[in-house]
């Protein structure tokens, strides 16, 4: 018998073989107990593999791939930038680049968020976000405004500050307890987009504002998609209700759209499901259409003003990468690209092809729930040890998923062919049928 297993060359199975052993992955072992697999190259919704497989791709590389990989228009432009500057420093000198995206990220936010620091990634950008706003509560004399209150299974990033309005059960806190700041946590949003709710959840949130919020400098929260911390979709009716509440006990409200900015839910961003404008908004993921790391954090008049008349008047922070032309310059292209192409109706498709074939799958055995909004498809699975095992039987049926825990799920880019995105769902459902 013949095996129709593609093999690796030798080349990619040294290669592969110095990655197990020396380089770290996210959240892994080192070494690791199953190499990672190397690609070779990747191309609009496809990843070729070493050893020449094809895949289609369900994860747009976590959230940032809008248009699929490399993208004719956002190369051009990164090849532009990299042929005049590639980088220069932000301390005192500023470029073309940088105020050409400002100027777009203002317009196309939710009204009042115009001014912006651009950083290197998401996490750094709410860094930003929470020392926006403790200096902003600072510069007020009020400085025992000095904590943060957020909900449940959120995720915010893996840097301390960070970490520390993370799930704290999901997130591994124990871990750090001895350093993470101790913030509020409410319970979750209650789970679902169009459900008509009793507002037990926000509730008990304005109970803690009632009781803390002499202590609370601001909310963190994602926007209608709470994501790495459990793929969990909530009313816009919350976010609404939260929005005043902030208002009524004089707290900073953050949204973090570092994974539903620019489309992923079907509005912009996420916020617009509320007509809600937050003071500060952290972007990452989708910023540059997943072709470089680049973030920004952005916030009203009123936060910029306030830590200007303050002491020492200026937000302290400054990466030596600030407003990375090259990065800058991949971000107005990819905004371009979006904004220039029908992505409502290519979201609203996904959608459709979603509900038809995913939602169907929640009658099967181990199968808990599946649910999905904009494109955003999420099978929960009964047991939490089943990923590797989804992720492998994905690749078998020639799509790249990657599971964690309970959660099987996937978001393409928009403009994912139907052929693809069939390959991708028939693949999902017989990876989970077999599992
Ligand atoms: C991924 C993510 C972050 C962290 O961004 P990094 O670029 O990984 O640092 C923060 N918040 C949300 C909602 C995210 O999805």
């Amino acid at each position: 018998m013949t095996s129709s297993k593609p093999t690796l060359s030798e080349h990619w199975q040294s290669l592969l073989e110095f990655d197990q052993q020396h380089i770290w992955h996210p959240y892994a072992k080192m070494p690791a107990d199953t190499p990672a697999i190397g690609v070779a190259k990747t191309q609009g919704s496809i990843i070729t593999l070493a050893d020449g497989t094809e895949l289609v791709d369900g994860m747009s590389s976590w959230w940032a791939t809008l248009h699929g990989y490399n993208h004719p228009k956002i190369q051009q432009a990164m090849h532009e930038q990299i042929d005049t500057m590639p980088h220069i420093m932000f301390g005192g000198l500023t470029h073309e680049p940088a105020i050409e995206l400002s100027k777009r990220l203002v317009k196309l936010t939710p009204e009042g968020l115009d001014k912006v620091f651009m950083v290197d990634s998401g996490s750094v950008a709410m860094e930003v976000a929470i020392k926006m706003a403790l200096q902003y509560w600072g510069s007020k004399e009020q400085p025992n405004k000095n904590r943060l209150l957020t909900v449940r299974n959120g995720y915010h990033g893996d840097t301390f500050a960070t970490m520390a309005v993370c799930d704290p059960v999901n997130g591994m806190h124990s871990l750090f307890s001895e350093v993470l700041t101790q913030h509020y946590f409410a319970p979750a949003p209650q789970m679902g987009f169009e459900i008509e709710s009793n507002n037990e959840d926000i509730n008990a949130l304005k109970a803690m504002l009632e009781q803390h919020h002499q202590n609370i400098a601001a909310v963190t929260i994602e926007p209608i998609v709470q994501g790495a911390g459990g793929m969990r979709f909530y009313r816009p009716d919350y976010l609404k209700q939260l929005r005043q509440l902030c208002n009524e006990f004089d707290i900073l409200l953050i949204a973090d759209e570092i994974a539903t900015g620019f489309g992923r839910t079907g509005k912009l961003f996420a916020c617009e499901w509320a007509g809600i404008t937050p003071d500060i908004m952290a972007l990452g993921k989708t910023l540059t259409g997943g072709h470089i790391s680049l973030a920004a954090t952005l916030a009203t008049s009123d936060v910029s003003d306030t830590i200007s008349q303050g002491t020492p008047g200026l937000l302290m922070h400054g990466p030596t990468f600030m407003g990375n032309p090259l990065a800058c310059a991949a971000a107005i292209a990819n905004i371009d690209v979006l904004m220039n192409s029908p992505w409502q109706d290519n979201i609203q498709r996904i959608e459709e092809h979603f509900k038809e074939t995913l939602l169907p799958l929640k009658e099967l055995d181990g199968v808990a729930d599946a649910r999905v909004l904009g494109a955003i498809g999420v099978i929960e699975l009964e047991r939490n040890d089943l990923g590797p095992q989804v992720q492998a039987k994905s690749i078998e049926n020639g799509i790249w998923l990657r599971p964690f825990g309970k959660l099987v799920y996937t978001m393409p880019a928009y403009n994912i062919s139907q052929q693809n995105l069939t390959t991708l769902t028939n693949g999902i459902s017989k990876a989970i049928q077999k599992v």
